[in-house]
């Protein structure tokens, strides 16, 4: 076990960034770890049998209607929001709904 620098919480030795922190041990500072966020959904494109990528959360009360939903858009006008999977390689979306 080694001690992050930072908060001073015991670490594995294999780990490079503090799971109590943030703290990143190669960057030498705290990180933000939102852009490796996962979904919860496990979820292979049909036509590649690859993962799709998790894209983010869309949520429908922050900036308005996205233009290029157009009348798929509404669809999920009753939904707080949904979560937004794509295929790295044909780039097929797929819409999930979240709780
Ligand atoms: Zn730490
Ligand atoms: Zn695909």
């Amino acid at each position: 076990m080694k001690e992050c620098p930072n908060c001073h919480e015991e670490m594995e030795d294999s780990y490079d960034l503090c799971w109590n922190c943030n703290y990143s041990i190669i960057e030498k500072k705290v990180v933000k770890i939102t852009e490796t966020e996962e979904g919860d959904r496990d979820i292979n494109c049909i036509r590649c049998n690859i993962s799709l990528k998790y894209a983010g959360k869309y949520k429908f009360h922050e900036g308005g209607t996205p233009g290029f939903f157009g009348n798929f858009f509404e669809l999920f006008v009753n939904r707080e929001s949904f979560e937004l999977y794509v295929c790295p390689r044909c780039g097929k979306v797929e819409f999930y709904t979240s709780v």
